[in-house]
């Protein structure tokens, strides 16, 4: 279990205040000026030994991303873009960094912007949040006005300047492409990439895209070292991670524990137990609705990291955990995500556009009982048809759902189907 010591965000639930005066006693712009002395390649460095993976759900490592930002500005400039487009359902935790730890965000901005030779940072975020982009707004006024930001930030020489950008609510928003087409004022589609943002991005300049948690937990990362992060959780899967825990718990919740936590510790100590007891769950969803469901005998000893749920055939996702016990109808559940992908597919691609809807109509088929094996049969094969052949990966989010609930719960349902049958007849 994570040491107080250790928590990065100490300001989580909000007790405290989330002004710039409270943010500053809780270390928060605490000698920014030191890190940004460091050096460009410098920061980078030690972002990358710390072993930081991406907190929007790719996991991919963090200083690895920044290091294929050209490393001279030439003609165009260098952006730094804030993916807090927070849309994945179950997933909640960039909300409370931005409603309770804003400053730590925006502290983490001006050192990825600057390790990454950016002089302006834009931060998109999600529509729906209206509360939470007034709070940020407030934060970003806040260090303007203490010179944090601005032409001499946080008097180190270096201008830089946030912008803060309301998306329209549309979960593909949350695609670091189709994000950046909607900061350009373009419809939110998807672009092929090749050319990635560190060639060719916000207006076809370099530009990196990092999830809110990525940035926000930065200037902990430099200010206690690289190496107490990297000490902290299991070998590739380091630091410390917010969890979000909803669904069948008695106390559903967000949480900062350690990577590579045990699924079964987050849920017992963090959310107060499964409803109805442990032996009472059917199957928990580990990382966000597009990561394949995993059944209780897996649950019982699997930890939580982006390796250890690879290698059960799911993954860590957002870390948002959806918990569900023995009460639920896995096949209505699923339906119901296969309705939210066909709804969100932006239709910009034949196998998302229209193999959404076709497995939403096959799932619903099955649920309602008149399906037969061979519709299970059709609906894997045209999760196959989908995966892996769409521009960007709103078509495997949706294809995997439903493979994670055949590849564990195929007997059950066909049982079903087949009492369903022999009842009619
Ligand atoms: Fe759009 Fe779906 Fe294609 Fe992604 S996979 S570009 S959401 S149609």
């Amino acid at each position: 279990m994570l040491k107080s010591k250790d928590k990065i965000f100490t300001n989580i639930y909000g007790f405290k205040s989330n002004d710039f005066s409270s943010s500053f006693k809780r270390g928060d712009w605490d000698n920014t000026k030191k890190i940004l002395f460091l050096g460009h390649d410098k920061i980078i460095e030690k972002v990358k030994a710390s072993g930081l993976r991406g907190r929007g759900g790719a996991g991919f490592p963090t200083g690895l991303k920044w290091s294929f930002m050209p490393k001279i500005v030439q003609e165009r400039p260098h952006y730094l873009v804030v993916n807090a487009d927070e849309s994945e359902p179950g997933t909640c935790k960039d909300r409370d960094i931005i409603r309770n730890e804003p400053h730590k965000l925006l502290e983490g901005c001006l050192i990825a912007g600057f390790a990454m030779r950016a002089h302006v940072c834009y931060i998109y975020i999600r529509g729906e949040f209206f509360n939470e982009s007034q709070i940020l707004q407030n934060a970003i006024d806040e260090a303007y006005e203490n010179k944090m930001i601005g032409k001499n930030s946080a008097k180190s020489g270096w201008q830089f300047d946030i912008f803060l950008h309301r998306g329209a609510g549309a979960y593909i928003c949350g695609e670091e492409t189709a994000l950046l087409e909607s900061l350009e004022g373009k419809k939110g589609q998807p672009r092929l990439k090749p050319p990635f943002p560190a060639g060719v991005g916000l207006y076809g300049c370099p530009t990196t895209v990092n999830n809110v948690e990525s940035i926000a937990v930065i200037p902990t990362i430099l200010k206690r070292g690289e190496n107490w992060f990297s000490k902290l959780g299991n070998d590739n899967n380091t630091g410390t991670k917010l969890f979000c825990i909803s669904g069948h718990v008695n106390t559903p919740c967000n949480v900062e524990e350690e990577m590579g936590i045990s699924l079964r510790d987050l849920i017992d100590i963090h959310a107060g137990g499964v409803v109805g007891g442990w032996d009472n769950l059917l199957a928990v969803i580990p990382g966000g609705s597009s990561t394949p469901l995993i059944p209780k005998n897996i649950c019982d000893n699997i930890l939580m990291d982006f390796d250890n749920l690879k290698s059960v055939g799911t993954g860590l996702g957002t870390a948002g955990v959806i918990v569900m016990n023995k009460s639920t109808d896995l096949l209505e559940a699923i339906t119901r995500l296969s309705y939210f992908y066909k709804h969100e597919s932006c239709g910009q691609c034949t196998p998302c556009r229209e193999g959404t809807g076709w497995m939403w109509r096959i799932m619903r088929k099955i649920s309602s009982g008149s399906a037969s094996s061979k519709d299970i049969n059709n609906l894997l094969d045209l999760t196959k048809q989908i995966e892996g052949h769409t521009i960007c990966a709103l078509g495997d989010a949706a294809a995997w759902p439903i493979q994670g609930l055949f590849k564990h719960f195929r007997s059950e349902i066909e049982e079903k189907l087949n009492k369903n049958k022999i009842a009619a007849e």
